[in-house]
């Protein structure tokens, strides 16, 4: 089992990049924002707890995250990660995850996009999506919550040797080839 991470901003690019990587590499996916909307949208009591949290913009406590990872991260396959990790602890225990797995973190793909690109496409997608999450006010804080909480991963995964940075402006089959130019190597070792 190999895990890859798609790591960056909100409105990077990181869930448009990963249906295309899913996709012509068949892996596994695995994307916390998209099962905690799951667990609200059913009004599950996980979901009813963190739903203030979510529409907020604020990160959800660790320990819930790394439950709901533990127990949808499936034996036997390779998987693209995408929201998750997002903080240290949550990077430190996937590493004890995986190494109870006898998996391998195989890269960190750092989508690089300025902050003035970021929120017109989150705009954007609040337009077509209508995510209650995708207003202004709201922005503000999960840009704050990716610059105080998520950034410091940028370092972890750069010491390990796991960082890959991908400029992620440009046209979306662009920014694929760009990651896709790494995975040609980094698969076939
Ligand atoms: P996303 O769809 O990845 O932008 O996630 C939407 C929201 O879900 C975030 O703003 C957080 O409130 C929450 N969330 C998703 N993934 C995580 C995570 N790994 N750790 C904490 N909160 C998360």
């Amino acid at each position: 089992m190999r895990v890859f991470l798609l790591l960056g901003p909100p409105g990077a690019g990181k869930g448009t990049q990963a249906r295309r990587l899913v996709e012509k590499y068949n892996w596994g996916y695995l994307a916390t924002g998209d099962l905690l909307r799951e667990e609200i949208s059913k009004g599950t009591p996980l979901g009813n707890q963190i739903q203030p949290l979510v529409t907020n913009g604020k990160l959800v406590p660790d320990e819930l995250i790394i439950a709901l990872v533990g127990t949808h991260l499936q034996e036997g396959r390779d998987y693209l990660l995408d929201g998750f990790p997002r903080t240290v602890p949550q990077a430190e225990a996937l590493d004890q995850l995986l190494r109870s797995r006898k998996a391998t973190f195989k890269a960190a793909f750092l989508l690089e996009v300025p902050e003035e690109v970021l929120l017109q496409r989150i705009q954007r997608r609040a337009a077509i999506e209508g995510r209650a999450d995708d207003n202004p006010e709201t922005i503000r804080t999960r840009l704050q919550e990716y610059h105080t909480k998520t950034a410091p991963l940028i370092e972890y995964y750069r010491q390990r040797g796991l960082l890959y940075r991908i400029s992620g402006v440009g046209e979306v089959e662009e920014i694929t080839q760009r990651i896709d130019n790494h995975l040609s190597t980094l698969l076939k070792e």
